[in-house]
């Protein structure tokens, strides 16, 4: 066992969706459908894990980004073809 800096830099902020650390956080993804933290593969020879994010989970479910880019377009209420 050695606690490097090295290995602190891969682990992510927030742990796994479903790991047992998320959960001590508060997580409220699905802990099966992500294999405790392990994630989803599709394959076995997949190297990514897929997570699946619980709407509204304080963790994982990050808030709806403000849709500047929609909010900026004038409502086009002029121009309608008939
Ligand atoms: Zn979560």
């Amino acid at each position: 066992m050695s606690n490097t800096a090295e290995d602190d830099e891969l682990l992510p902020l927030v742990p796994p969706p479903g790991s047992n650390s998320a959960q001590a956080q508060g997580c409220s993804c699905p802990v099966k459908d992500n294999n405790h933290g392990l994630g989803i593969r599709r394959s076995p020879d997949s190297a990514e894990a897929q997570y699946w994010i619980a709407e509204g989970c304080p963790l994982h479910a990050l808030p709806a980004a403000p849709t500047a880019e929609e909010s900026n377009e004038p409502d086009e209420l002029q121009g309608h073809p008939v």
